[in-house]
């Protein structure tokens, strides 16, 4: 379970101007879709909707067959995971953040999510910025830690459908690959819309989605798309 679907979707911010002009694609269960473009191509814009945080101006996004309009919120956002390029953590523990992605989560198994997303040994720190009453300071997390944490919270939750939007500049390269391996665990057999930077998430990619100028310039496998001409 998990098929997404778009279909004809139309989408503007301001009606004045157009940001997606009849978009259909599906990610079916399981599979994965890179979404690539240029910047401002709308590809954020692609994750917002399948939140339904905006509603379309035509068409429609639907899940399993079922129509996202239909859909509670509370669904959908359970239905869902994200890991997003800048995770913004709570003022609490890591553990906290971590259980955020379930609430009812044993102590083991978040430690082990903890584990598999190379967070462990930050579960018991505090972020920067959060002061303890003992007056203890919290500890500044690189973008990379910030964003295992984001992948912890998400093994934990394990929603059918993920969104994975890949940071090109808050990792250095060995940081990069590190979180390449927890994010391939994360995806696998899950349904996954990757808004992809990375060589190694498109050329794994079962499709990829070239959005420009608000419609799909191409699309294809990775053999087909990046053949040498
Ligand atoms: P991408 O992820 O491909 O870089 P986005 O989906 O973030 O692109 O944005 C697509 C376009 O929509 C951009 O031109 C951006 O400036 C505009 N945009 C994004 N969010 C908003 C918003 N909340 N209100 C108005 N315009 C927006
Ligand atoms: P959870 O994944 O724990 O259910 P939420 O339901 O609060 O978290 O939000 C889902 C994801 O959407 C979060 O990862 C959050 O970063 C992201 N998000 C929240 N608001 C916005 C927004 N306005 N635009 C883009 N992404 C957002």
């Amino acid at each position: 379970r998990g098929t997404v679907r778009f279909d004809n979707v139309q989408f503007a911010y301001d009606p004045k101007r157009p940001i997606l002009k009849g978009v259909s694609f599906e990610v079916p269960a399981g599979k994965t879709v890179a979404i690539v473009g240029p910047s401002g191509a709308g590809k954020s814009t692609l994750s917002r909707l399948l939140f339904r945080f905006y509603d379309i101006q035509s068409g429609s996004i639907s899940i399993d067959g079922q129509d996202i309009r239909d859909v509670t919120q509370e669904s959908l956002r359970s239905a869902i995971g994200m890991v997003p390029q800048d995770t913004v953590l709570f003022n609490d523990s890591i553990a906290y953040n971590i259980r955020y992605g379930r609430v009812s989560a044993t102590d083991e198994e978040m430690r082990n999510a903890a584990e598999l997303a190379q967070i462990g040994p930050f579960i018991n720190t505090l972020p920067e910025g959060y002061q303890a009453m003992v007056g203890e300071r919290g500890l500044k997390l690189s973008g990379g830690e910030k964003q295992r944490v984001a992948i912890a919270r998400t093994i934990l939750k394990a929603p059918p459908i993920l969104i994975l939007d890949e940071a090109t500049s808050a990792l250095d390269s060995a940081t990069e690959h590190e979180i390449q391996s927890a994010l391939d665990l994360v995806s696998r057999d899950r349904t996954t819309l990757v808004i992809a930077h990375r060589l190694s998430t498109i050329i794994g990619a079962d499709e990829i989605i070239v959005l420009k100028d608000g419609v799909i310039a191409e699309r294809g496998t990775h053999t087909k798309l990046l053949k040498i001409k």
